[in-house]
């Protein structure tokens, strides 16, 4: 029987607040995911890895400066970019990720590189950087990275945060893109990118690139990319946890996912989502907060993308 493949992308559970967003707005957000989910899914079609699915996926998004990842990532509280990244093979649990990296023009490229040598699985700094450069991958300048619609976020931040206020713009907030998929020949696959949330402390480091909170893959259960308030994620083994629940306590993904989301997250201010694919190529894209950039496509070859519920 022949098999069939499944993908899902997010751009992030920090989505323009519904009462801001315009038509036009809206239409790019989902032409992007849609061009993306429909460009991969040839890949796939044609045989093509999960792993090289998931990394294609999330270069795309990287490259967009509609999402928060490479081209267009948030500025921290200094004014920097730190971006952070991480993919993981369902097929033997090989991963790789980097954290709080500025140079490179795709921080999961960096991240597979790592998860193809028998090293590292996490590097961070200078150390990631050489590496990145002894791997022949291309680097931009700064200014490459930098967007003037990131910059206002940053100043909007900061005018607050000095009157003792804090934003609960979303869009401010959170931010990341990511990528699961499941081949036709069963293997599974994650990926996610971030450059955090806008005016974060330097140094600090999310549950993106961090394999079984924010990325996740094993063959035996599930692959898992998410997105929202990484401390929250970190704690709860956000990614890994949906896993074990579908190993041990027999769980389908849907109701892991949602347990996940809604039970263990939601009530402890995690707010955000996920996105994940099992083996049988079941997709769950459970998310607490206003909406989430989502988009999936399976072997039959029709994007499905949506932003709020
Ligand atoms: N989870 C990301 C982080 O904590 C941000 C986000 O997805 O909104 O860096």
């Amino acid at each position: 029987m022949p098999r069939t493949f499944a993908l899902a992308i997010h751009g992030g559970a920090g989505v323009v607040p519904r009462a801001d967003m315009s038509d036009a707005l809206s239409e790019r957000y989902h032409a992007a995911l849609r061009g993306i989910l429909e460009q991969v899914s040839i890949l796939l079609n044609g045989g093509g890895s999960a792993v090289d699915a998931v990394e294609a996926a999330v270069c795309a998004l990287e490259d967009n400066p509609l999402f928060n990842a490479g081209h267009g990532a948030v500025f921290t509280a200094t004014g920097s970019q730190e971006m952070d990244a991480a993919i993981m093979d369902g097929r033997d649990r090989r991963a790789g990720a980097v954290g709080g990296i500025l140079g490179p023009r795709n921080p999961v490229r960096v991240a597979r590189a790592l998860m193809e040598q028998d090293g590292p699985v996490f590097m961070m700094g200078e150390g990631a950087l050489d590496f990145a450069r002894g791997a022949g991958l291309p680097f931009e300048q700064a200014t490459y990275f930098q967007t003037d619609e990131r910059r206002r976020s940053l100043e909007a931040f900061l005018a607050l945060q000095a009157e003792g206020k804090r934003s609960d713009d979303p869009s401010l907030l959170h931010g990341t893109v990511g990528a699961v998929a499941l081949d036709i020949k069963g293997n599974l696959a994650a990926a996610t990118s971030t450059g955090g949330f806008t005016g974060k402390r330097p140094g600090r480091i999310g549950d993106s690139p961090i394999i079984g909170a924010g990325t996740f893959a094993d063959n035996a259960s599930c692959a898992v990319s998410a997105t929202g308030s990484g401390e929250v994620f970190i704690r709860w083994t956000a990614a890994s946890e949906i896993a074990a629940r579908m190993l041990h306590a027999g769980e389908t993904l849907e109701d892991a996912a949602n347990h996940m989301v809604h039970e263990v997250l939601a009530p402890r201010e995690g707010s955000g989502g996920l996105i994940a694919v099992d083996r049988e190529g079941n997709l769950s894209m459970p998310f607490n907060c206003e909406g989430m950039y989502r988009g999936s496509i399976r072997s039959d070859g029709r994007a499905e993308t949506q932003i709020y519920r």
